[in-house]
């Protein structure tokens, strides 16, 4: 298999998720990471690449210069794809940059800090024809594919509720803890109109979308800041989804002790079905009159109702996967995608299993719904 050249922008020394998205997208052995603007400092971003042992003349002092650097490559050389892991005001003009110039983009959530910017990325990558992928990390467990394979079967009957809740504390401890990453979550310069909601909101309602099947169609919110001064930090949302479909999201990143205890509750006429993030190997599934089951991840009853798991499983029952694993998962089907196109072959609908620039523009409507909703003190509006 073709292994394939990764550049990032992001990721310099101590920052969080650019370690990740190495980590992940190496899992395989697949992909090399061979070229990068890894900080906003251009001496950082060239003392990280040293550190990465990365060719001196890849390592870039901005995403500009990176650019430029690898169109002067003949094509073989260049980076197949480029993986922007900065704070969310940089994700549109990095990536419409590295979509003009002809690179495939791999992109953290939330996509742009607009609607407007959302619906011009979609444009491009429309007209460009490249691949484009958006980390929301979640859908990439095993069993949240099953979960959506489950629906999909109609194994839980008619829908009917959606529970998802994604609380976190790291933020309310600010007064103690100062990590570099929280200061532009929480400054609408940086990180858009929302902090709580676009950070760990967006991932939860994407989850719920891609379990269900279903679009969100109108939001009802409260959302609040408990430390003064910054975006909420906190926030709770009714929900209308098609064919009828009702739920509520709440989350917060000040809720003491909690990590990243993100859960889902899909209910249905039949079954219903909950998955937990920091349990994730297994999918409790629900029915009357029936005993509770749990589904164990590694299983092959897995792969048989779920080929999307099957494929996304890397070791057996018993040895848990998790963070990691999700996150690689992304990774493998946007690299088989882009590597079947660059074949001129039509990726399969397993290779196409990764959120697409389209979740983008859902991610970045459903934030200017729950703002929007918030602010004019709670009442109903429409995505
Ligand atoms: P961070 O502050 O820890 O790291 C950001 C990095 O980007 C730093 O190295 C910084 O120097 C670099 N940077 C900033 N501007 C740059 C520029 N113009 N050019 C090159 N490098 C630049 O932030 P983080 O926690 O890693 O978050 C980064 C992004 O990842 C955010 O959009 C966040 O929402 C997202 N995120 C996603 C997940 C997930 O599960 N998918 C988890 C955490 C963060």
């Amino acid at each position: 298999m073709k292994i394939l050249k990764m550049g990032m922008v992001g990721g310099g020394i101590g920052a969080f998720i650019g370690e990740v998205h190495r980590k992940a997208a190496r899992m395989d052995g697949y992909v090399q990471v061979v070229a990068g603007a890894f900080d906003i400092v251009p001496e950082r971003s060239l003392e990280q690449g040293r550190i990465l042992g990365i060719d001196p003349k890849r390592c870039y002092g901005t995403y500009q210069e990176m650019i430029r650097g690898e169109l002067a490559l003949p094509p073989e050389e260049r980076v197949d794809f480029i993986s922007i892991c900065t704070p969310n005001v940089t994700h549109f003009p990095v990536a419409k940059a590295c979509l003009e110039a002809g690179f495939n983009v791999m992109c953290e959530k939330p996509m742009t800090m607009t609607t407007e910017q959302a619906d011009e990325l979609q444009r491009i990558v429309k007209k460009t024809g490249l691949t484009f992928g958006l980390l929301h990390t979640y859908t990439g467990y095993p069993m949240v594919k099953l979960a959506k394979d489950m629906v999909k079967a109609g194994d839980l009957g008619k829908l009917r509720k959606i529970e998802v809740r994604y609380p976190q504390g790291w933020l309310g401890r600010l007064a103690k803890v100062k990590p570099i990453s929280a200061a532009w979550r929480t400054d609408p310069k940086s990180s858009g109109s929302s902090c709580c909601m676009g950070d760990i909101g967006t991932h939860a309602a994407n989850l719920a979308e891609y379990v269900s099947g279903l679009k969100i169609t109108e939001v009802l919110a409260d959302l609040g800041t408990y430390l003064k001064g910054r975006l909420d930090d906190d926030g709770n949302v009714l929900f209308h989804m098609q064919k009828g479909v009702k739920g509520v999201l709440t989350a917060t990143q000040v809720g003491s002790g909690e990590e990243n205890n993100l859960q889902i509750w899909v209910y249905g006429e039949d079954r219903s079905i909950g998955w937990f993030q920091q349990d994730p190997n297994d999918l409790r599934v629900l029915g009357d009159n029936m005993p509770e089951q749990i589904w164990k991840r590694g299983n092959p009853y897995v792969a048989e109702k779920s080929p999307a798991a099957g494929r996304c499983t890397r070791t057996p029952a018993g040895h848990p996967e998790a963070f990691l694993e999700a996150f690689a998962n992304h990774y493998k089907n946007f690299t088989d995608t882009i590597r079947a196109r660059q074949l001129k072959k039509k990726p399969t609908a397993l290779e196409l299993d990764f959120p697409s620039v389209e979740d983008g523009v859902r991610g970045m409507k459903f934030i200017s719904a729950v703002v929007a909703s918030s602010k004019k003190g709670s009442v109903w509006v429409k995505i």
